[in-house]
């Protein structure tokens, strides 16, 4: 007897779909095998479960699969490359709990493959004919076939007046009736998506809306139901009829014609406009600008074989297999983050994970290392060899795959040979789908006029360099921005977030036009840079600069800084096969005191972990990186790179003014440990102004505890928020959630404020700060220092000059009492 495997995302689905089924089974039992979920709650599938589950249920006659969608049916597919013989085994396209009944019963009652897959896939025709034979009557009586008050009614009005004859609506008294037509011009037609808008756009009037497709004649539909609009196939370019009848009959048809004028609210070509950006919706603005230019993308790191640049080759086999581990666990967990931020798109990644777990890839890996390849050599080797398998099938889906097996490839390779972070700058705007932070950090603001990403949030650190690099952004675009052709004219705008994709000239004058305008405002405000930002009332608030390298400083001194209130070492340590020595570390300080030319230098010991990892830091992977070992969690864990870290900081204090900061810090007892790390190799009569990142809740509400063994606190409101609102940083699509401006997070900041004053000094070195918004409710809330990428400084500076201390006091105030980021913005002027 065959066996059937039914895959599904959901545990809970499947088993009960296979209840189902063995409910009807009047026959023999069938063996039906289940791969479905992650596990019993999370949502999710595994090819190598779809595998092992088909193993399971063949008994040598055949093993029929159904799939739910998605990543189902490509997890299956995945799953037979993994069997050694899949000659038996038959992905069935039929609906997942119809399908699954008919073949059940029709396995119980002795069919072989054929028969079962064929009765699977007809599963839907009873369901078809019942519900074609209600549509027939439907246009015939009550298209709606709803019983609801007045529906039938309208129905019945609606068909006296209307008919649908293929070519267009047929109208008896037309006085009843409006009626127009419109062009379909999202790329992918009248999708889901745009359909719910459609239906959302007439629902609540007093109307009766059809709905019929004039390039096909397929019709009419219903605008209140969403299955029978995609019945209609309208795809991109069919022209469209609306008719509709009831007292709101014009307004329903002109909703759905200034609904179509907006490309369903999708962007069509591409185009979104900045009063339809919100945050979490659409392209959101990362950083400010006005970015205009021919689009080009990040090409992958080429890694010839032949000539494998391999600088960290181990002596033995063990620690070369050691190396493609961690390389590996390096990649997964990447991979993972972009799986979160890639939403509905992340089947490619589950894909890339499977590949990267594939025992028959890492047995011939490793075989090759035992005979003494290198690690990458090997690695490159044989994943060459599976693509250009891959390359010489003949069924296009699977030669696609040989793309994924090469990401996987370079991926693994550019870890290997720590040359995951090189990125080649061109002029222009960059669209790709997300950078590292290592990625963002290389780019050259010089030639990069505007980046777009598809995934990425506002908050995350390669947002923040590109910030800092005062190249504009746009993140969460989506992947469609994907399919851009390299040289499009692309125009941005990264402060409010509308993207332009091969804009109209009337669109691209006015992207420019804003750029000159914004470009004057800068000016002005940078005039006035060099002076310190007082309030109108007296009061002086340290605008400092957030800055990474030698380049970040200098821009910072050119843009007017008072100090670099957060210099970000981590970027020293990142990009590079082994740890930076102390030698090099006090080099690369004392080259930023310098620049910074008598103005203080907060430095801020190493902060990796989350989403920096580095490769010559072995870390097992974390479900959750950012709740787990980053920060000074990892380097008191690995003091020797603390100790080197604080030695290099120590030399650099005895000529320059220089403070040092320790981030992540949640326990007084981590502080003191660093503490007493710096008093062993800093001598005592080194003047070093000492501080924490305030970015933990926990941390905040402690205050008290932490400032008598400080000089200052700074509150990383990017972290801060993210553990405040369980909202992870990079995720785009909690972007509404993660807002600096929710009175949950302004009530720590408060409470950090309170505890310190008189005791030691607050600062606001994340994003937040850099925020004209937040400014005076910063202020008001008793902030004195606000610390800010470098291009951002002139602006912040002049919004200071514009407030007054009393007033930001009541607006904090009034901020406190707020429910939502929503009400605090609403409160500012
Ligand atoms: C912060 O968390 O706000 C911060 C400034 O640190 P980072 O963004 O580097 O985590
Ligand atoms: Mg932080």
């Amino acid at each position: 007897m065959i066996g059937i495997v039914a895959v599904s995302h959901s545990h809970m689905l499947a088993h009960t779909a296979v209840a189902l089924a063995g409910e009807m089974l009047g026959g023999q039992p069938v063996r039906i095998e289940i791969a479905a979920g992650l596990d019993e709650q999370t949502f999710g599938t595994d090819a190598v479960a779809v595998s092992e589950a088909i193993a399971a249920a063949d008994s040598g006659d055949g093993v029929l699969v159904l799939m739910d969608m998605g990543s189902a049916v490509l997890s299956a597919e995945l799953a037979l490359d993994l069997l050694a013989d899949d000659r038996r085994v038959r992905l069935c396209a039929a609906p997942f709990v119809e399908g699954l009944i008919a073949a059940a019963v029709s396995a119980s009652g002795g069919a072989d493959l054929d028969e079962a897959a064929a009765e699977a896939s007809n599963a839907l025709a009873g369901k078809q004919t019942h519900l074609d034979a209600v549509a027939v009557a439907d246009v015939g009586s009550a298209p709606f076939g709803t019983s609801e008050n007045g529906e039938v009614q309208r129905a019945a009005e609606i068909t006296r007046e209307i008919e649908w004859n293929g070519r267009g609506f047929a109208v008896a008294e037309s006085g009843l009736v409006s009626r127009a037509e419109f062009v379909v011009d999202n790329p992918h037609g009248l999708h889901a998506r745009p359909a719910a808008r459609l239906v959302g756009a007439v629902r609540g009037l007093d109307s009766s809306v059809l709905l019929g497709n004039l390039t096909t004649g397929a019709g009419p539909a219903p605008a209140s139901s969403l299955s029978r609009i995609a019945a209609l196939g309208a795809l991109a370019g069919h022209r469209l009829e609306v008719a509709a009848t009831g007292a709101d009959a014009a307004e329903a048809v002109d909703r759905v014609l200034a609904l179509a004028a907006r490309h369903f609210d999708e962007a069509p070509g591409l185009v979104t406009e900045a009063a339809s950006v919100a945050r979490g919706t659409g392209p959101l603005p990362a950083s400010p600008g006005i970015g205009i230019g021919p689009s080009w993308q990040l090409a992958a790191a080429q890694f010839d074989t032949t000539d494998l640049d391999d600088p960290g080759r181990a002596e033995t086999p063990a620690g070369e297999r050691r190396r493609l581990d961690a390389a590996i666990n390096r990649v997964r967990a990447e991979i993972d983050r972009l799986r979160v931020t890639a939403g509905t798109e992340a089947g490619i990644f589950e894909a890339h994970q499977v590949l990267l777990d594939d025992t028959e890839v890492l047995d011939a890996v490793h075989s090759r290392i035992s005979s003494g390849a290198g690690a990458a050599h090997a690695w490159a080797r044989v994943l060459d060899d599976g693509a250009a398998e891959l390359d010489r099938l003949p069924d296009e889906y699977q030669r696609a795959r040989a793309g994924d097996l090469r990401a996987v490839r370079n991926q693994v390779l550019a870890e290997l040979t720590g040359r995951a972070t090189r990125s080649v700058s061109r002029a222009g705007v960059l669209v790709a789908a997300d950078l590292t932070p290592a990625q963002a950090a290389a780019l050259d603001p010089a030639q990069v006029t505007g980046i777009v990403l598809a995934n990425g949030s506002p908050t995350a650190h390669s947002t923040i360099l590109v910030r800092a690099h005062g190249i504009p952004a746009v993140v969460g675009a989506g992947r469609r921005v994907l399919e851009t052709a390299a040289g499009t004219t692309v125009a941005l705008d990264g402060q409010t977030g509308a993207l332009a994709i091969d804009p109209e000239p009337a669109v691209l004058a006015e992207f420019t036009e804003r750029a000159v305008a914004q470009r004057l405002q800068r000016a002005a405000a940078l005039v006035a840079a060099g002076q310190p930002a007082v309030t109108r009332d007296g009061m002086t608030v340290h605008v400092a600069a957030n800055i990474s390298d030698l380049a970040d400083a200098t821009a910072a001194v050119r843009n007017g800084a008072d100090l670099a209130g957060l210099v970000r070492t981590e970027f020293l340590f990142l990009g590079r096969a082994d740890a930076p020595s102390i030698d090099e570390q006090e080099q690369a300080y004392r080259a930023l005191a310098e620049a910074l030319d008598g103005r203080k230098l907060i430095l801020r010991t190493l902060d990796v972990g989350g989403d920096k990892p580095l490769p010559y830091i072995e870390q097992p992977p974390e479900a959750n990186p950012f709740l787990g070992m980053r920060g000074i969690r990892l380097t008191l864990a690995r003091p020797e790179l603390l100790r080197d870290q604080l030695t290099a900081i120590g030399r650099v204090a005895a000529d320059h003014p220089v403070g040092v900061m320790f981030p992540m810090v949640t326990q007084l007892s981590e502080l003191l440990a660093a503490r007493h790390m710096l008093s062993e190799v800093v001598p005592p009569d080194i003047p070093l102004d000492i501080g924490i990142m305030v970015e933990v809740p926990a941390t905040a509400a402690k205050t008290a505890a932490f400032a008598d063994h400080v000089d200052f606190l700074s509150i990383g409101t990017n972290d801060l928020t993210q553990y405040a609102m369980a909202a992870e940083r990079g995720n785009e699509s909690l972007g509404s959630l993660a807002d600096p401006l929710d009175p949950g997070v302004l009530h720590l900041i408060d409470m950090v404020s309170r505890a310190a004053t008189g005791r030691a000094r607050v600062a606001v070195c994340g994003e937040a700060a850099a925020d004209p918004a937040a400014a005076p409710i910063l202020l008001g809330l008793g902030v004195h220092e606000l610390s800010v990428g470098p291009p951002s400084i002139p602006l912040v500076k002049a919004a200071v000059r514009e407030l007054d201390s009393t007033s930001c006091r009541a607006l904090a105030t009034r901020a406190l009492t707020c429910s939502s980021a929503e009400e605090v913005r609403a409160l500012i002027p």
